[in-house]
C-alpha cells in the first residue's frame, strides 16, 4: 500500500543549510550569531533531534524573536516525505524527496522488540552488482549527512504519529540502503556521530551496522573512526572470477577484503558478518559453498545468507528455493562456519531496496 504523505511534504529552501547535519558546535555558533545564548543552542538540539521539531514553532521555549532569526539562517529540515508503502509484515518503506528533487529509500523493520532502520548514502549507486536495483541507473550523487541523519528523524515522525506526539523508538540502524557507504564517509561519519549523541537521538555505535561491497582501502578509513561500528561486508563469492561476476566494478580480490574485514576485527573487536545473496545455479552450488569455507576459515564471523529479492527491471536471476538455501547454509556449517539466513521481509513487489524508488521514477515518466 503507498499512500502520499500529508501538508509536509513541501519543498525546503535550497540555499540555506539544514540544521539536522550539524554538529554541536556549529549549532552554537549558529545561535550566537543569531543572538542567543549558549544554553538556547542546546535547548535547539533537544528540540531537533531528542523531540523531533520539524518546525521552528514546534521549538517552544525559544523566544519568537530567536526563532525567526534562526529561520533565516538555518532551515530544520532539507527532505520531505513523498510516499509511505507499508508491508503486510509491517515493513514500511518511505520514498525521500531531497530539496533537489531527487529521491532515496528509508525503510523500517519491526521485528519482535526490534525496529531497525535501514538508511541510504548515496541516490544511487556506482558499483553495479548485476542483481541490485540500486545500482540500475548509476548514482547521481553522495548524500548530505543532513540527509543522512533526516532519514531518522522522518521514520521516527511517521512511525510515532499514531496518536501519539513521541517520536518511536528505534532500536537499530543499518547503513544498507541506496548506495555503497564507503564512498560517502565524508558525510556518513559526522552523521553517525550526530546520531549517537545521547542527549539526541541515542542511537550509538553498538546499534549501528554499516554494509559494504568491499573496498579496503575505505574499510581502513572506516576502521580509524574511534567508534566500534559493526561492519557488514558483502562477499557474495568466495573466488574472484565469480565476484567479479556478481560486481563487476570489484577491484579488490576477494583475499584482499577478507584481510580487511579481519583487520578491522582485531582494531574493534566486533564479529564481522559477511553478506552471500544467494542466486540459484550461480553462487548456491556446492563448489560455491567450497570456496566461501576456504576463504573464511579461521576467521571468527557470521555468514549472512540473503535469498536474492526479485527486481523488475533484472532478468536472467532467480531466487534459490528455501530448500536449496537450507542445504547450502548446511553445507557451510559442516566447513565450519557460523551461518544466518534472512527471511523473507516485505514480501511484495518492492522488497529490495531500491524498488521503491524505481517504480516512482518510471510512475513519473510514464
Ligand atoms: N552497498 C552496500 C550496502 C547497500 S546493499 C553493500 O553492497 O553492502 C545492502 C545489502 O543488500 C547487500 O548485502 C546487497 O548485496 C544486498 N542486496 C542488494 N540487492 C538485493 C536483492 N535484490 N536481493 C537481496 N539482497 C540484495
Ligand atoms: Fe551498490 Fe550495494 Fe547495490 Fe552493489 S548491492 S549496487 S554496492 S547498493
Amino acid at each position: 500500500m503507498t499512500r502520499a504523505a500529508g501538508p509536509a511534504a513541501e519543498t525546503a529552501p535550497r540555499d540555506l543549510p539544514a540544521l539536522s547535519g550539524m554538529s554541536g558546535d556549529a549549532i552554537a555558533g549558529l545561535v550566537a550569531e543569531a543572538g542567543g545564548k549558549p544554553f538556547q543552542a542546546r535547548q535547539l538540539e533537544h528540540w531537533v533531534f531528542a523531540h523531533g521539531a520539524a518546525d521552528w514553532d514546534a521549538c517552544r521555549n525559544l523566544p519568537r524573536a530567536l526563532r525567526e532569526a534562526l529561520a533565516a539562517r538555518t532551515t530544520l529540515r532539507s527532505s520531505t516525505v513523498a510516499a509511505v508503502d507499508v508491508a503486510r509484515d509491517g515493513t514500511t518503506k518511505l520514498l525521500v524527496r531531497l530539496a533537489d528533487g531527487e529521491s532515496i529509500e528509508t525503510v523500517v523493520i519491526p521485528d519482535g522488540d526490534r525496529l531497525t532502520l535501514c538508511v541510504s548514502t548515496q541516490v544511487g549507486c556506482p558499483v553495479a552488482c548485476v542483481f541490485c536495483a540500486s545500482g540500475l541507473d548509476g548514482v547521481r550523487r553522495n548524500l548530505r549527512a543532513a540527509e543522512i541523519v533526516e532519514q531518522i528523524l522522518h521514520a521516527r515522525t511517521i512511525l510515532g504519529s499514531k496518536g501519539d506526539a513521541t517520536p518511536a523508538r528505534l532500536t537499530n540502524l543499518v547503513v544498507m540502503g541506496l548506495g555503497e557507504p564507503m564512498l560517502n564517509l565524508d558525510a556518513l561519519l559526522p552523521a553517525l556521530e550526530r546520531i549517537g549523541d545521547p542527549d539526541g537521538i541515542g542511537l550509538g555505535a553498538r546499534r549501528i551496522t554499516v554494509s559494504t561491497s568491499g573496498l579496503p582501502e575505505r574499510m581502513r578509513r572506516f576502521a580509524q573512526t574511534p567508534h566500534a561500528y559493526s561492519l557488514a561486508v558483502s562477499l557474495h563469492a568466495g573466488v574472484d572470477a565469480l565476484r567479479r561476476r556478481l560486481v563487476p566494478t570489484a577491484r579488490a580480490t576477494v583475499a584482499e577484503i577478507v584481510a580487511a574485514a579481519r583487520a578491522y576485527f582485531a582494531r574493534k573487536g566486533r564479529e564481522v558478518t559477511f553478506e552471500i545473496v544467494l542466486l540459484a545455479g550461480v553462487n548456491d552450488r556446492a563448489q560455491d559453498a567450497s570456496s566461501l569455507i576456504s576463504a573464511l576459515r579461521g576467521f571468527p564471523s557470521t555468514v549472512n545468507l540473503i535469498p536474492w529479492n526479485p527486481v523488475d527491471r533484472i532478468e536472467g536471476l532467480r531466487r534459490p528455493s528455501e530448500a536449496r538455501v537450507d542445504e547450502f547454509a548446511e553445507r557451510l556449517r559442516r566447513g565450519g562456519l557460523n551461518v544466518t539466513v534472512r527471511r523473507q521481509r516485505g514480501a511484495e513487489k518492492s522488497a529490495a531496496c531500491g524498488q521503491l524508488r524505481l517504480r516512482h521514477a518510471s510512475a513519473a515518466t510514464d
